[in-house]
């Protein structure tokens, strides 16, 4: 059984197909450029030969037709026909309080997703692009929607509401959310696996570390606490977003540079983080170098982002009342074994003793602590898309 998956942005498309008898990604590929002069389409088989496909990608129904050709293409397609594809997942960013699971997509989600929009607008409204063009493309094949948000449904009131008035709750929706849920959902159970423990007996903390970064703490496979917040902003400091600041700083920026709404919002989300401390960018590659290069920002950056993660962890110990291990994942996570040393460093209260040999890993599954240490550190590479397939697997059987 083969599962196509389907992860929409406003100008962008990502897509795997997924034989969910080897959990192997037999194609993939990316559509960047949707709706704007130079649109393409980079299409990979399962040996990682590329083909790049040139094309005028008007929409997503448009880029969807592209990528259902390039996968049966007799000179680099990946399928022979497309009946082989029995089910499609879609990656959806907010479910709100709707979805606190994966769903089948009938007419009922599709108007529910669309109530959704509110709270995530920049990201929802692809989504359903894509959901819709799927339809129109592949008719009575069965879609799922599996969204970042529905992990986090199991935290309690006294996690989700902020300290605002209850109103707003109710009125507008204004809670915690979190996000990145199919990432520390895959991680966890991944993790009690490498640990050979159940995971309904694990407490464990989570740290997706990439462009965007969240950290989550999941006590007996729940997500219980989390990093972000009503959107995706909050937390940690990010490549490029602020994470938590104290709320007065919007105000007062706001006041002082004459911003609008329009403008702070894209100034907190693609101005802040990692790159408005280092001055150098937004990636954590070219901050590390900048900082072995002696760049004093570069290296506050990292300070800052490494000091963030420890005090997250911190928290998030004295949350869960305990920590069997600690997990990282994402970009960062995955491939930075520097980072994960300093955000380690003074962890040893809690049990975390780092093996230096071990931890020069990179994106491998691997136990990097010492045999004695009483908290684990894992390496965990993240896999959204296998995630997507096996949830969307299970619930078209
Ligand atoms: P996203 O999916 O949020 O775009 P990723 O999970 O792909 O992000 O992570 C991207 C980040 O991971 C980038 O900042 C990149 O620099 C960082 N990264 C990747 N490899 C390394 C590495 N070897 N050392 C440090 N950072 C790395």
């Amino acid at each position: 059984m083969k599962i196509l998956v389907i992860n929409c942005g406003s100008s962008s498309l990502k897509y795997q197909v997924i034989d969910m008898a080897t959990k192997n990604a037999i194609g993939k590929g990316l559509v960047e450029r949707i709706g704007l002069p130079g649109s393409v389409l980079t299409h990979r088989n399962g040996f990682g030969d590329k083909e790049v496909i040139t094309a005028e990608i008007t929409n997503h129904t448009v880029a969807i037709k592209l990528v259902l050709e390039a996968l049966v293409s007799p000179i680099y397609g990946v399928l022979k026909d497309l009946k082989e594809i029995c089910g499609i997942g879609h990656r959806v960013v907010h479910g709100g309080e709707k979805f606190s699971k994966s769903v089948v997509i009938d007419e009922g989600v599709m108007k529910a997703l669309k109530e959704c929009v509110e709270l995530a607008p920049l990201h929802n409204p692809p989504n359903i692009a894509g959901i819709m063009a799927c339809q129109k493309m592949m008719p009575g094949v069965p879609q799922v929607a599996v969204f970042d948000t529905a992990f986090h449904q199991t935290m309690r009131p006294n996690s989700y509401i902020y300290g605002l008035p209850y109103d707003y709750y109710k009125k507008y929706g204004i809670r915690k959310y979190g996000f990145h849920g199919t990432s520390h959902k895959y991680v966890s159970q991944r993790a009690a696996v490498l640990l050979q423990k159940p995971l309904s007996d694990l407490k464990l903390i989570s740290c997706h570390l990439g462009n965007g970064a969240s950290i989550c703490a999941i006590r007996g496979g729940k997500s219980i606490e989390t990093s972000m917040g009503f959107t995706p902003l909050d937390g940690l400091m990010m490549g490029t977003r602020s994470g938590a600041l104290d709320p007065a700083i919007v105000t007062y920026i706001m006041c002082r540079e004459n911003f609008t709404v329009d403008q702070m919002n894209d100034f907190l989300n693609t101005k802040c983080g990692a790159l408005g401390v280092s001055g150098v960018s937004s990636d954590f590659r070219d901050i590390e170098v900048a900082a072995e290069q002696g760049h004093e920002r570069a290296r506050l950056a990292l300070d800052i982002f490494e000091h963030d993660v420890r005090q997250f962890i911190g928290a998030y110990a004295a949350v869960l009342g305990g920590v069997d291990a600690i997990i990282f994942t994402a970009g960062v996570g995955e491939n930075s074994g520097p980072m994960r040393e300093a955000i380690c460093k003074n962890l040893d209260y809690i049990g975390v003793d780092l093996d230096a040999e071990k931890n020069k890993v990179r994106s491998e599954e691997v136990d990097v602590s010492k045999p004695n240490a009483r908290c684990r550190t894992l390496v965990i590479p993240t896999n959204e898309e296998l995630m997507i397939a096996l949830e969307t697997h299970e619930l078209i059987q």
